[in-house]
């Protein structure tokens, strides 16, 4: 089976965890600062927190922010459900703005009409999560601009978006936003294998997720509420977490972001190649939009349903059967059970329903070769007569 991701070990990532295995520290030594300032570096953004999941960066971006009981997030259906999920985790309400149908984002012309009603209502969000799919960025110079006029806070998403540029500028840089979210599991642009980290200019989010992350405990005086019993004191001055990464994810992090550029200029190539030869199928390849230098984490394809026999399930269930790992990003999140249960209908985005019935994630990965592109290529168009 050709997988839709897979991660790329080198022997340096190799030696760089070895070396971290036979050090004093496996947790809490150089090796995650190190990390975190590359990465801070390499983006342009002023602190980085690393955490051991972007999940857990998604949660404490929002408890910095304030989220709390009576608070909406609001974020786009097609993404996976932690973009979400980290509202309800502080107590949040959770609603949705549907996609714009090019790009797969959240649709800025969908969140300023959803804004102007919010705002007659007295319901208006306290976040936005803008998720930048499949690596695309979100316009978020429009979502910036609507944060001010309506006075929310911004978390970018951008699991998928490492090494990718927006007007020119790595995402992750915050310009646009109050904090950026990257992940680092094995199918994403880089890994550490579970970790994320969480990128803001602001000194008192940082310090805010730096509490958070390991406790809401803290050893530095100019934070306690008194003077320290000792030189073993410690304060808890919140209540925070363990959701600390450790040093040998950190190391392998240290060492896959010498090939952070290879690997995205490798998705380009292979990204491009596939816009050739998909070209005579029906099918609609991924649109870039010329402002941005997408990351790439997913290639992503929607079936011309009106131009061929075979359902989307038949597509997809006949790849499979042919040995190409295809998958689908993502099911809307709005009709997942749990939040069924909240009360969403399917048909409240229907752009996002549009998309969930065509989408199809073609296998990406560094390793990938042209044969196995030509494969997948040959699967589908037989998968498709
Ligand atoms: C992968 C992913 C996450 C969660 O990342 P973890 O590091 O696995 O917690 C969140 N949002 C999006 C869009 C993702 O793709």
């Amino acid at each position: 089976m050709i997988p839709y991701g897979k991660q790329e070990i080198s022997q340096a990532d190799i030696d760089s965890v070895l070396e971290v295995l036979q050090s004093d520290f496996l947790t809490q030594g150089p090796k995650v600062p190190e990390f975190e300032s590359k990465v801070a570096e390499h983006v342009g953004a002023k602190h980085a927190l690393a955490v051991n999941s972007a999940t857990s960066a998604l949660h404490i971006a929002c408890m910095s922010l304030g989220l709390g009981p009576g608070d909406w997030l609001w974020t786009s259906p097609i993404t996976f459900v932690a973009s979400a999920n980290c509202g309800l985790y502080c107590g949040a309400k959770v609603d949705f703005v549907d996609i714009d149908p090019k790009t797969y984002n959240m649709c800025p012309k969908a969140l300023a009409a959803k804004l102007e009603q919010a705002e007659k209502s007295a319901c208006l969000p306290k976040i936005v999560v803008a998720v930048h799919l499949c690596g695309q960025p979100c316009d978020m110079a429009e979502v910036h601009r609507l944060s001010k006029k309506y006075g929310f806070r911004v978390i970018e998403d951008a699991s998928h978006a490492i090494g990718g540029k927006y007007r020119g500028e790595f995402i992750g840089n915050s310009r646009y936003s109050d904090i950026t979210v990257f992940s680092f599991h094995p199918v994403k642009i880089i890994t550490t294998a579970e970790g994320g980290m969480a990128l803001t200019n602001d000194e008192n989010l940082a310090s805010r997720m730096n509490l958070l992350r390991s406790h809401g405990i803290t050893r530095d005086p100019r934070l306690m509420t008194r003077e320290a019993d000792g030189p073993w004191y410690y304060q808890q001055i919140d209540l925070g977490f363990n959701y600390r990464m450790t040093e040998l994810q950190a190391a392998l992090g240290v060492s896959q972001m010498n090939r952070l550029d290879a690997f995205v200029a490798r998705r380009h190539e292979l990204a491009g190649r596939y816009n050739e030869i998909l070209a005579r199928l029906p099918v609609t390849t991924p649109w870039q939009h010329p402002d941005s230098y997408s990351g790439l984490h997913l290639y992503v394809i929607r079936l011309s349903l009106n131009e061929v026999d075979k359902s989307h399930r038949e597509v997809f269930e006949s790849l499979r059967e042919q040995g190409i790992g295809v998958n689908l990003h993502y099911i809307p999140v709005h009709t997942q059970p749990y939040y069924e249960s909240m009360g969403f209908n399917a048909s409240d985005f229907p752009e996002a329903m549009a998309y969930y019935r065509e989408a199809i994630s073609l296998p990406m990965f560094h390793g990938m070769t042209y044969e196995q592109q030509d494969q997948v290529s040959s699967a589908l168009e037989f998968s498709l007569v």
